[in-house]
């Protein structure tokens, strides 16, 4: 075996032959000097083989997988070559992308390091700066990502989530059917869904959408009724609850700051007490929530509706639900607290798209799953220096497009 041969065959170099090397012992570098093998003077649009016309001086380099911390490049100078449908053009190269600079197998590591560990520790297994990963992993996420359609959308979520301090955020648009993210677009209000409903979908694709799943902003629902006409939207159940628990504990604001000694006792360490599902109390919890009756009326009342209000999701039949519900905003409003009346405002402005949820099931929580590794993400690499960046590791890790699978299989090995 030839010591080329045997370089090549040592780091399973594919769709090439070597036929020089050049080692840097110092710098630890080593250079290749390498030819296509076989598969030499292809158009790289039509990949139909050309005649070559000329060989260019201009020598070319790629970066490869890094062996025992030496750098590896590969060197060549590609041909002109002339194809029967596009004229002049340079040859296709089998192992990188036309204009890149690193090779598939290089782009493969850094995409599944990425995923699994932050860029910092990837760009260490890289050898290269934690600021050329983001740059590289940039111009490969973008060029896989370039032209990729969303695909049989039947169920939609949208959610916002904050990217940097100072209250910046993101809208992100899932698809619930297949858990994962398919857009992702800076700020929350109307114009950013409209951005994603007029770019990313055709008229028949927003016909299509069956069931949409939203918290209660005004911008989403008003967005998502206008674009699509099929829609059943149901309004996410944990929003709904988890705005109710704030009205209750609004109540327990209040009566804390108007109520002083003896009174203050009655209420004192309710807080997360007036927060828990029926079904997580224990009895003694139970009974103090009881004795509130005594000790302070208001809050007894508004934690009792609470209590009710729980009986609302599980119903069968949405015309039961109906009438449940609308016995208990009757009941609410008689209590003459201004929070649960606040409350009951919107529950009775939306209550067909709360009903929804009967005949369905449906709520976000997939999407808040997906939101929870979103914040993975963004903790372990201790915030984004820009939302490009953010945006990248979205779509790497949980959008819709496996995009490591999108490099040839050839060269899908670490
Ligand atoms: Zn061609």
């Amino acid at each position: 075996m030839t010591v080329n041969k045997f370089i090549r065959t040592l780091l399973n170099l594919k769709e090439l032959i070597v036929s020089n090397y050049h080692l840097q012992i110092r710098k630890r570098t080593l250079t290749l000097w390498v030819k296509p093998y076989k598969n030499g003077c292809l158009c790289p649009i039509c990949r139909h083989r050309g005649k070559i016309v000329n060989q260019l001086k201009e020598l070319r380099r790629w970066k490869d997988l890094p062996v025992y911390g030496c750098t590896v490049f590969l060197e060549y100078c590609p041909r002109e070559i002339e194809c029967p449908t596009h004229g002049r053009i340079q040859e296709d190269i089998p192992w990188a992308e036309s204009y890149s600079h690193i090779t598939y197998r290089f782009e493969f590591a850094m995409l599944v390091y990425c995923q699994l560990m932050t860029q910092k520790a990837a760009a260490r297994l890289l050898n290269i700066s934690t600021s050329t990963i983001s740059d590289l992993l940039h111009r490969t996420i973008s060029r896989i990502r370039d032209g990729h359609k969303i695909r049989a959308l039947k169920t939609l979520s949208v959610d916002e989530i904050s990217y940097c301090k100072g209250r910046k955020y993101v809208t992100i648009v899932y698809d619930l059917d297949r858990s994962c993210v398919i857009w992702v677009g800076k700020g929350k209000g109307r114009d950013t869904i409209d951005k994603f409903f007029n770019e990313s979908l055709s008229d028949y694709q927003k016909k299509k959408i069956k069931w949409a799943s939203c918290d209660m902003s005004e911008a989403y629902i008003g967005a998502i009724e206008y674009h699509c006409s099929n829609v059943k939207l149901v309004l996410d159940r944990f929003h709904i609850v988890k705005a109710l628990n704030e009205a209750v504990d609004q109540v327990r604001k209040d009566e804390w700051r108007d109520a002083s000694g003896d009174k203050r006792k009655a209420i004192k360490g309710l807080r997360w007490l007036l927060y828990r599902h029926s079904s997580n109390r224990t009895k003694k919890q139970t009974r103090i929530l009881n004795a509130l009756k005594k000790g302070n009326r208001r809050i007894h009342r508004a934690w009792i509706l609470k209590d009710e209000f729980e009986c609302f999701w599980e119903y069968k039949y949405p015309k039961a639900a109906e009438k449940f519900l609308k016995r208990w905003t009757t009941t609410a409003l008689r209590s003459r607290i201004e929070s649960i009346r606040k409350f009951v405002n919107t529950i009775r402005k939306y209550s067909d798209k709360i009903i929804t949820f009967i005949g369905s099931r449906l709520t976000n929580a997939t999407a808040e799953g997906l939101n929870r590794i979103m914040k993975i993400i963004k903790n372990r690499a201790s915030g984004f220096r820009n939302l490009n960046a953010f945006i990248d590791m979205i779509f790497l890790v949980v959008g819709d497009l496996d995009i490591p699978a999108q490099i040839p299989k050839k060269f899908r090995t670490i």
